[in-house]
């Protein structure tokens, strides 16, 4: 059976460029100051300005790319390493600001500050669009400072893209102090080049993940803006012996950056390709599912009002479940997921696509397909054929 891998933003294949770069990183510690330790931490700053430099940081800068080991990490790192960096009020530590319908690797951290009495502020994300009149009001009647603002920059459930640099130019001119914050695990390397930039987009951190741009796994990365460092408004929430200028502490996974380092490189040089290809498969997949919705109208894509990451398509199904889709699929060979990979996992109703203005129920029956450059044309309509025929029996069956 061909097989068919529409689940990019689960995760990628590492390119050959990225197992290459795993293969051959030195095995040294950078840290060890003699010949193997110099060969490796020469390799280390090499990954670090090659995925600087997707970033727009120059090899000389103030700024800092800290390598963790995932996304997760990263998004950790930048919010709870904010909360612990003042002296606050322990009756009112202040405001953390976030786009509702946050990945999870930054919405549990923010629900375990409000369990500690921060005050979480959830920004509207209705029809995929961060609603920036809200966040002004608000900005305007917070009780305490805003000590954290988080706009992921694209959706992980609706490829929705968020306008990052408003909402940032809109905290940072009420609360300089902030740290400004952008998930870019689903933006880096799927947007023009300036749409994933931290200086573009004027945040202070920026969370990157390695294993969604074709690296292995093992390796992410946190942007951290010199203004931060030097305020002081972001300091280590795991100590240890001082890694990554004490933002993460422990033995760089050198194979996995190296690995990161390659992949990013790679899709650098060639971001406007792999933007077009991808955007022609789009097309494909919308044109498709609407030809499908001619027949069975309750078939649909739930399209964001603003901008698109073009690789994420939320597909709203006739009531049928999601999971029993995705089954039906991958009997068929064709790989998808429902909702979000991990959403899915923890059988949580997902607050993205809540978020997006979902009902519970319809929200049940939506399937996410993502793909990219290494996807083909026949992927795309072994998806439709494959949507078609699972609409159609299923449909029958409930
Ligand atoms: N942020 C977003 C928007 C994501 O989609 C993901 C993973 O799906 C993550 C963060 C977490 O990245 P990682 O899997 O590298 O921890």
């Amino acid at each position: 059976m061909t097989e068919h891998y529409l689940d990019q933003s689960a995760t990628t294949r590492p390119s050959e460029a990225a197992l290459r770069a795993l293969n051959d990183a030195p095995w040294g510690n950078p840290s060890s100051v003699h010949r193997i330790g110099l060969e490796a931490a020469a390799c280390l700053k090499e990954a670090r300005a090659a995925v600087g430099k997707t970033l727009g940081m120059g090899r000389v800068t103030r700024d800092r790319l800290i390598f963790t080991s995932c996304g997760t990490e990263s998004n950790n790192i930048a919010l709870l390493g904010t909360a612990a960096a003042k002296k606050r009020d322990p009756d009112n530590p202040g405001v953390v600001i976030l786009s509702a319908g946050e990945h999870p690797s930054l919405e549990n951290p923010a629900q375990a500050l409000e369990k500690r009495g921060y005050r979480i502020l959830r920004v509207p994300t209705a029809g995929g669009v961060l609603d920036l009149d809200y966040l002004r009001n608000a900005l305007k009647s917070v009780s305490a400072p805003v000590i954290f603002a988080g706009f992921m920059l694209v959706n992980n459930e609706t490829g929705a893209v968020y306008d990052v640099k408003s909402a940032a130019a809109l905290v940072r001119a009420k609360f300089p102090d902030a740290v400004i914050h952008c998930d870019a695990v689903q933006g880096y390397l799927k947007l023009k080049k300036s749409g994933f930039s931290p200086y573009a987009l004027g945040v202070d951190t920026m969370t990157l993940s390695g294993h969604k741009v074709h690296a292995v796994r093992g390796a992410g990365a946190l942007f951290v803006s010199e203004n931060a460092v030097k305020r002081k408004n972001i300091v280590p929430v795991m100590p240890g012996g001082g890694q990554e200028w004490g933002l993460r502490s422990g033995t760089e996974n050198l194979p996995a950056i190296a690995s990161f380092a390659a992949a990013a490189s790679e899709g650098f040089a060639a971001l406007e390709d792999r933007l077009s290809a991808t955007a022609s498969l789009r097309a494909l997949l919308s044109d498709g599912i609407a030809r499908l919705a001619e027949e069975v109208p309750e078939v649909g894509l739930n399209v964001p009002a603003g901008e698109l990451q073009p690789g994420i398509a939320s597909v709203r199904l006739p009531g049928i479940r999601s999971e029993t889709m995705l089954n039906f699929l991958s009997g068929r060979g064709v790989y998808i997921s429902a909702g979000s990979a991990c959403s899915a996992a923890a059988k949580k109703k997902s607050a993205a696509l809540a978020a997006f203005g979902l009902r519970d129920d319809e929200a049940d029956s939506v399937i996410r397909v993502s793909f990219d450059h290494t996807n083909t044309e026949e992927d795309v309509r072994a998806f439709l054929e494959g949507l078609d025929a699972g609409v159609r029996s299923l449909q029958r069956k409930r």
